[in-house]
Formats: C-alpha cells, structure tokens, sequence
C-alpha cells in the first residue's frame, strides 16, 4: 500500500471501479437486440451483428440488421401514429416527453455503465456530460412542447423523420435527434451505429415504461444499408443525419430533387487558438478536453493546435507534462481520463493516420506510460512539425491526436484557422476580451468558445459552416428543423417554353431591337463569353431586344466578382439598409418605365405593372427596414455564460429566380440575401432577361459595391448547374423547378439550399422573416464569465 507521502508526491488516484452487475444483469436478458416497431419489440432471425466491449473485446450482445421491408414497416407505423400524435396539445406531448425524462434519470447510472461498456467511454464522461445532457435535452423539448403555439405560431411539424445517428456519443446523439422531433409534433424511424445500439435499445423499453403511443418512436437496428433504407424511403419527410461528411455527401444526393427537409451534423478539424496573453495553464486543460475527452472521437474535437510563437515552448511543455498524468485505461474505473476506441477499425484508421502524418515528415510525441495490453486503446498525442497542406491537418483522424502549429499575428491564426474545409467550431483563449470576440468573428465556424470548450446545452444551436452540414441541433435554431414553415402553399408556375436561339431565321433587325442587354458583373455591365445572345420577345411574340445568353464561363466570372466583394458581409447593417433603401429610391423614379417594360414583356395590364414595380420598391424597403432589426439572440443556456447566436450571412449565393413576375420575383429574393450581407450571383427571368438589364442601370446608381450583385441572362439548365457545383458559391435558392441534379450538384461543398415557390404580390408568401432565416447561418458563441 503507497504512503500517504507517496501518495501527496505522486497524487496518483486508486482505482474507482464502477460497478457493472446491473448492466450485465440487463445484457444478460437481452443476448439479442430488438427491434422497436410501433410499440412493441420485434425479434429478427435474420442475421445479427455481434457488440462488442471495447475495452475487453467481450461480446455484449448482438443486433439484429433491419432489411428494407422492416424499415418499410416501421415507416408505416410512424406514418400512422403522426397525426395523433400531431393533434395532441403541446401540453400532452410535454408529458410524454416529461416522463421520458424522469425515468431516464431514474435509470441514468445503468445507461451511463452500458454506453461506457458499449462505446468504450470513460464512466466520468457518460455519467457526468452525456447521460445528464441527454436528461437536459428531453427537459428543455418538454418545454418547447408546452410553448410552441405561443411562440411559433403558424408552424406545424413536417410528418416522418428518417433519424440516423453515430458511435461516439450513442444517447446524447438519439435525444437531439428525438426530442425535438417529438416536441414538434413529428413521429421518428431511428437507427442507431451498428458498433453502439445497447443505449437506443434501452431507450425505447423506456418509451413503452412511459406509454408513449405507438408508433410515435420507432427503432431499428442495423448497418449502413439500414441507414440508407431510411434516407432513401420515399415516404419520410425529413432526414437527420449525424455521421461523417462522406456519408452525409451521399445522403445530400440520395435525396436531391426529394423534396425531404435534411439537416446535417458533419465531420470537423477545429482549430483551438490560443493567444500569447491567454491563460496558459487553462488553456492546457482545455486542450485536454477539447482532444481527449471521448478518445478524440467528437465532431467538435480541437483537433488542430494553433498557438502563438512567443508560448508555443512553454504551451507545449506544460501541454506534455499534462499528457503524462492522464490515466489511459479501464472505462469502467472513475479515476480513467481515457478510455477505449470504440472498434479495432476505428483504431487501424487512427494509426494509419498517424503514419502517414509522420511520413509526410510529422514528430509524434506521445506519453511514455504503456497501454493495457487487451482492448483498442490509443494514447494521447501530438503531431508537430505539421503544415496547413499535411493530410492530417486537413482530414479528421477522430481519435486523440493533436496536431500542433503555431503563428505570429492574429491575422494569421485567423487564416489558419479557416484554412479548412469544415467549420464546426473553434475554441479561443486570450485574456483581452476584444482579441478573443474579433477572432470569433472572423473564424467560420458554427460554434465558438472563447476561453473554454465543448460547452453544450440544449438551448444553444449546434452545427456547422461549410462542408461541416447544416442546419442546427439544439435551442429554437434545432427545433425550426423540425417544423414547416408559416406560409401560403403556392403551386409552381408552368415553366414557359423560350427559344434561346439568337434570332428567328428571316426576322431582320428592326427598330423594335433596340439593344443588346449585358450582364451585370463585378459592378460593370459585361458582355457573355463568346458574345452569345437569345432573343427576347414581347408578349405578343414580338423580337424587341438580344439578350446575353450566359453559360458556365460567365457564372465563374460572376462567382469571382462576388467572392472578392466579401467587405459587404462585414459592412455595417446601417450601412446595407441605407443601400437598400437608395436603390428603393431610385427604382422608384423610373417607375413608369420599368411598368411599360413589364407590360410590354409580360402582358401585364399598365395598371398590374405598376402595382409590380411599386410591390418591388416597397419590398427592398421592407429588407432595408430589416437589414438592422433581424437580430440573433442570447440563449438562456448555464449560469455564468452568456451565449450568442449570431445570425452570419452565408457568404456568396446563387438565386434562381423564377419566369415569372420578373421584376418582382428578382428583387424579392435579391432584397433579404442582400439586406443579410450575402452577395449575390442571380439568374434573371429566362422569357424576360430585359428587366436584369433595366435593373444594371438602377444597380449601377445605388452605391452597391461592385460584386455584390451579379445578374446573368439566359438558359437556366445551361448556367445553373455549375452554380451548384462551384465550390465558392455557400448556398444556393432554386426558385426555378425543382431539380433534383441541382441538389445533388450541391453535395460537392454541402451548399444550404433552398427550393420554394411563392405568390409574388402577396407577402405572406413572398415576403417575410423566413426569407432572411434562410439567408443566414446562426454562429453561437460561447463567453463564461465570473471570477
Ligand atoms: P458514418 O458516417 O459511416 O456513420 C454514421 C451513421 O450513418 C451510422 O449509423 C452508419 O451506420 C450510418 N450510415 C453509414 N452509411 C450510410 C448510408 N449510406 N446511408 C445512411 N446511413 C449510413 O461514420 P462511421 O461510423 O463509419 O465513422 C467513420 C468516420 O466518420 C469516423 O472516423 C469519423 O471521422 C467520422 N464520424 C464523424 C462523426 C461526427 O459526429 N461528425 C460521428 C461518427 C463518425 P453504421 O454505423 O451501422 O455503419
């Protein structure tokens, strides 16, 4: 036995070991998992996977693989249970959802034992962060349940949620998915990770405890064909995915052109920043929880160290000193800081990762303890003598390795932090506070902690930028995922046939072609590559002008145009609404112009054109009104926080607007994208390009920097496409026909799209606060404060 002097020198813990005999007890009497189908568990003679432990290798259980008619089946029976479930009162799905809670708390210890046996999580952790936050979750959505009507009204839930879910945070990764799905009044097919089901499985023998009706919660087991059963069934209406960015890729084109809502809870390589005036020594335990907490395997992980040059030695020292002391080992001990990889492949990736980091010329440090001789373990380490283009600073290992770089000024670490496709989140140490806040400004990412990290709570939205996903999980910004949106349905309009071709044979130049209309590109009329044209007519089938007829080369160039005005999205608000209301201005003067152009397009009577052209002037004036008044918010999250969800603009986005109203429809969407701070890449009216180019010359007198808008004519199927597609563009709005080769074209970057319709003249379907949701993305930024 060590002395209590040994013990003061060396301050290392004694075993802590949980005990387990509930949990055997209960893995005992389920040697095979079932399946949770409108109430009630289904055995599966089909083939089962094994579960194993770990941290042993000892089989836990087996779970079965669901099949397509299974998941057929429990399709159905969330179908059938929604609109029950849908038609209770908020309060009474609030029960259900309050009684899920309160057993989960009576049996948290045996779910925190199991998903630590399952996932190989160290017991502090399931016990402390996931089981308690799984707890919060279903709280706070009971919650949102009994307010829903008082503070969203008009929404509704969407129907059938497909929810597919990852290995690394079993429980906690299912209540994001379920409860605010419930909460909205939407009924659920889940699927659980084939490596971690034991949790889901326990879970829904909690719903039956509390009597949740039939059908409402359904899960299946299975592997990734099972997952793709469920993103692929026709009939769901909205898919919840939390996996890895390949996945998601696959699942964004498996359902393009679906009409299926999908939120995506991506991979990351976030950057943790640390400042030469940070607070080192907290910044070393951040480290160790933003890397090693979960073995690495978070979505959020801060994987990548950027520390500044003049206390990159000391951080690093410390940073060792630290990584030495940490107890790598049995999950099931208390005093373990690191537990086990979930699965031996899991393991054989982080390895190789590791070797080919080092081969590409990395320094591995790695503590000098060994590792238990059973089980997948991996220790804690860090790969310095990296470089931005190193594979493993650009891909995630998601395991507990940390790669090390440092920088000089805050504009380079501003660099190397977004020097990433991801963009899920960033923690930030400094003690000035103004340091700290413009870093987390100007970091693209969808979570920010100044000096902390992985802070969570379920009324903070969590999600990512760029290849990251979309969508939020978490707080109103979560639950507006799981919910239909305020407005009119509004039928498409029939596409009109337009002839691109540039004059009629036999039609000569006659006065009535008065000009040839150019793009409007970087801030100066452009003439389309190679000069090509289309003729535009009037509505009585007249030739009355050339139009440019865009194609790839020319939205390339208006793309770049729009990527190098990036000083609008930082420009002031104040600044945005003045724009927009000078170019509500001076739209206005010409008024009876731009009518008599409309009816002579459209065939609009003069009186119709004008109610067109005053609807559109008063419409930039109502996103003028708003470029400064669509705030974020501060969520009520844990005490001693304040939490900002700020809304960001996307960046650079590409509109495709419709035939139709083409005055009116171009600047309904132009207004709110611009009044946000996105610039923009537009496709004008394919029948009616004229009004683009009437629209460059009042563009051209309102003080819009040049790039922020960019106006192309011409064949939508030839030009859109590689809207979609080009990697600079952040999101895309179809208001054209829905296009299921456009969504899949998005995959490539996870553009936010958004494909819609709407009633022109009438604003509660053309005009609103949901047009600017959807040009924004929510940053939450985290600041604790106190002594
Ligand atoms: P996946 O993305 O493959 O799996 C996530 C979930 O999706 C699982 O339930 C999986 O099933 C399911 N799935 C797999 N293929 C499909 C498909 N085609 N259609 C629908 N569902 C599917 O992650 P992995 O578990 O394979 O991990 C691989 C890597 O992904 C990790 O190394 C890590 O880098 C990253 N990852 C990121 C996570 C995050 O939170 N961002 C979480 C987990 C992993 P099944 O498990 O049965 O294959």
């Amino acid at each position: 036995m060590s002395t209590i002097e040994e013990i003061l020198t060396t301050m290392d813990y004694g075993k802590a070991p949980e005990d387990p005999s509930a949990a055997n007890a209960w893995l005992a009497a389920h040697p095979q998992l079932e399946h949770f189908i409108n109430g009630t568990f289904k055995a599966d003679k089909g083939e089962a996977l094994e579960v194993h432990n770990p941290a042993t290798g000892a089989l836990l259980t087996k779970a079965p693989m669901a099949s397509g008619s299974l998941v057929d089946e429990a399709v159905k029976a969330a179908r059938k249970a929604q609109p029950k479930w849908a038609g209770l009162s908020g309060h009474q799905r609030a029960k259900y959802l309050y009684a899920i809670t309160r057993i989960l708390q009576k049996r948290s210890r045996l779910f925190a034992v199991l998903e630590s046996m399952d996932n190989g999580k160290p017991i502090r952790e399931s016990r402390d962060a996931d089981i308690p936050l799984v707890i919060r979750h279903f709280y706070h959505h009971a919650g949102w349940a009994e307010i829903m009507e008082e503070e969203l009204p008009g929404h509704g839930p969407l129907g059938v949620c497909g929810q597919i879910i990852p290995w690394n945070f079993p429980l906690l990764m299912l209540s994001w998915k379920i409860a605010p799905a419930l909460a909205a009044g939407n009924t659920v097919v889940l699927k659980p990770a084939e490596f971690t089901p034991i949790t889901a499985a326990l879970f829904a023998e909690v719903c039956a405890e509390a009597g949740l009706p039939a059908g409402v919660v359904n899960i299946v087991f299975g592997a990734g064909e099972t997952g793709a059963a469920i993103s692929g069934h026709s009939d769901i209406d909205k898919v919840a995915f939390t996996g890895s960015s390949e996945v998601g890729k696959i699942i964004r084109r498996q359902t393009a052109g679906s009409g299926k809502k999908l939120s995506l809870e991506l991979g990351g390589k976030s950057p943790f920043i640390v400042f030469d005036d940070a607070d080192i020594d907290s910044a070393v335990e951040g480290v160790v929880d933003a890397i090693w907490f979960n073995q690495g395997q978070v979505c959020c992980a801060g994987s990548r160290l950027l520390v500044q040059e003049a206390v990159a030695d000391k951080f690093l020292e410390k940073l060792k000193d630290r990584a030495e002391k940490l107890v790598v080992g049995d999950p099931l001990d208390k005093s373990t800081d690191i537990g086990a990889i979930v699965d031996a492949s899991q393991l054989e990736t982080i390895q190789s990762m590791v070797t080919q980091g080092q081969a590409e010329g990395a320094t591995l440090w790695q503590p000098s303890a060994t590792l238990p001789n059973q089980g997948c373990y991996y220790p804690p380490s860090i790969l310095s003598d990296v470089s931005s283009a190193s594979t493993v600073v650009q891909q995630e290992i998601f395991g507990p390795v940390l790669t090390a770089q440092t920088f000089r000024t805050h504009a380079e670490a501003i660099q190397l932090a977004n020097n990433t496709r991801y963009g899920l989140s960033a923690s930030i140490w400094s003690e000035t506070l103004s340091v700290a806040l413009d870093a987390a400004a100007r970091v693209k990412a969808g979570v920010i902690w100044v000096n902390g990290t992985n802070m969570f709570d379920a009324a903070a939205g969590f999600g990512g930028y760029g290849e990251s996903g979309f969508g939020r999980e978490g707080g109103i910004e979560g639950l507006l995922e799981y919910l239909s949106e305020p407005a009119p349905k509004v039928k498409p309009a029939k596409p009109q046939a337009v002839d691109f071709s540039p004059l009629p044979a036999g039609a000569n130049e006659s006065d009535a072609i008065d000009r040839t209309a150019k793009f409007y590109i970087g801030g100066k009329q452009a003439r389309p590559d190679g000069a090509a044209t289309y003729t535009a007519y009037s509505a009585k089938g007249k030739p009355i002008s050339q139009a440019g007829l865009g194609n790839r080369k020319d939205v390339r160039n208006a793309v770049a145009a729009a990527v190098k005005a990036a000083g609008w999205s930082a420009s002031s608000p104040h600044l945005r609404a003045q724009i927009l209301y000078y170019l509500a201005e001076n739209l206005e003067v010409r008024r009876e112009e731009f009518a008599s152009r409309l009816s002579l397009m459209t065939g609009a009577s003069a009186a119709k054109a004008l109610e067109e052209v005053d609807t559109s002037v008063q419409r930039i004036s109502f996103y003028a009104g708003y470029a400064d008044k669509y705030d974020g918010k501060v969520h009520s999250t844990l005490t001693r926080h304040v939490t900002l969800a700020m809304n960001e603009p996307i960046g650079v986005m590409g509109i495709i607007c419709p035939d139709e109203a083409p005055l009116l429809s171009m600047v309904s969407l132009m207004a709110p994208a611009l009044a946000m701070g996105n610039r923009v890449v537009m496709l004008a009216s394919q029948p009616s390009p004229l009004m683009a180019g009437d629209l460059m010359q009042v563009l051209e007198t309102s003080d819009i920097p040049a790039g922020v808008v960019n106006l192309l004519t011409g064949d939508h199927s030839a030009m859109a496409p590689t809207l979609a597609d080009h990697d600079d563009v952040n999101g895309l709005w179809n208001f054209g026909p829905e296009s299921a080769d456009l969504d899949a074209g998005s995959a490539g970057n996870l553009k936010i799209t958004w494909t819609s319709t709407a009633d022109w003249l009438n604003p509660a379907s053309a005009q609103g606060k949901r047009y600017l949701r959807h040009a924004v993305q929510v940053k939450n930024i985290w600041v604790p404060y106190g002594e």
